[in-house]
């Protein structure tokens, strides 16, 4: 047995509905609903949440708070700034055009030190470079303007989310203590389905086989959310908004389960072993000629 943690950060991920369509997978061994919290709204944000889970810091002290995201281009930054007092739905309208020419935005990282120092993590948002969460949102504009078609869609998200549970089922394998991966893919579909329910089961259970095959390769597997979906079919005020129904699941982790984002850093560090041996930090070095390196333009 591998004594990695492998961690998903399966934003959105709502606890009533994984147990509402038997998500086993996604239950895994053991589950509960998971505390979280809202900040700079009334209901919880994917970038204030998910630097806590890693640092078990709160947004005062892990220091990102509202959006969290900002143009790359200082242009459109600048512009952005100059058309803040702008209704919201007008600068988005302003801002797609952008998006479809491949502008950037990226979010913010923290300072403050994380779980995943001594592992390795990919995409989590203030953690790692969160470039899929940019690029759902991005899918997510498309969607609320028309702009793409369901199937485009729904390719897109999934191809994203290949990339991540491969990268989490590869990393499992390494000599450290705990990885993690982030996926946006059922907050984006929660969001577009929040009134239709057959439609927002199948993501479920297309995720939830897709955790199933992770299972197949991963011991200690530990499943999060950061907050639930407000849905129609379950009668919620306000579909399509972050609830607080969150999840933690897990398998091949001992002792009862975290009761909020708050301690989740903490439980998974009494529960990592360190590697047997300590990691090689020999520099890489390539065997081929730089100049030729140069010839190919694979280098300056
Ligand atoms: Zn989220």
């Amino acid at each position: 047995m591998n004594d990695t943690i492998a961690v998903v950060a399966l934003d959105a991920t709502d606890v009533r509905l994984a147990r509402r369509w038997d998500c086993e997978n996604l239950l895994l061994d053991e589950h509960r609903r998971l505390e979280t919290y809202s900040h700079s709204l009334s209901f919880p944000r994917t970038v204030e949440v998910w630097p806590t889970v890693a640092t078990g810091l709160g947004p005062e002290e892990h220091g990102i708070a509202g959006d969290g995201n900002e143009w790359e281009n200082p242009l459109l930054r600048a512009a952005s700034a100059v058309t803040r007092h702008l209704p919201r739905e007008v600068r988005a309208t302003l801002g797609r055009p952008f998006q479809r020419a491949g502008e950037r935005r990226s979010i913010a990282r923290t300072d403050a030190d994380h779980v995943f120092e001594a592992g390795a993590v990919r995409y989590w948002p203030g953690i790692a470079d969160a470039t899929h969460l940019v690029e759902s949102w991005r899918l997510m504009s498309f969607a609320t303007g028309g702009d793409i078609t369901e199937r485009e869609l729904q390719r897109e998200l999934r191809g994203l989310t290949g990339e991540e549970f491969g990268w989490l089922a590869v990393a499992a394998e390494w000599d450290v203590p705990v990885v993690g991966v982030h996926s946006h893919v059922l907050d984006t579909a929660g969001h577009v389905y929040a009134n239709r329910e057959d439609d927002l089961r199948e993501a479920y259970e297309w995720v939830d086989g897709q955790v199933g095959r992770l299972r197949e390769r991963i011991d200690r597997l530990v499943i999060l959310s950061d907050h639930g979906m407000g849905v129609s079919f379950l009668g919620d005020d306000d579909p399509g908004t972050h609830s607080f129904d969150a999840i933690v699941a897990a398998q091949g982790v001992d002792g009862p389960l975290p009761e909020s984002v708050y301690d989740v850093r903490d439980w998974l560090e009494r529960r990592t072993t360190r590697p047997a041996a300590a990691e090689s930090d020999a520099a890489a070095r390539s065997d081929t000629p730089v100049e030729h390196l140069r010839d190919l333009g694979y280098v300056e």
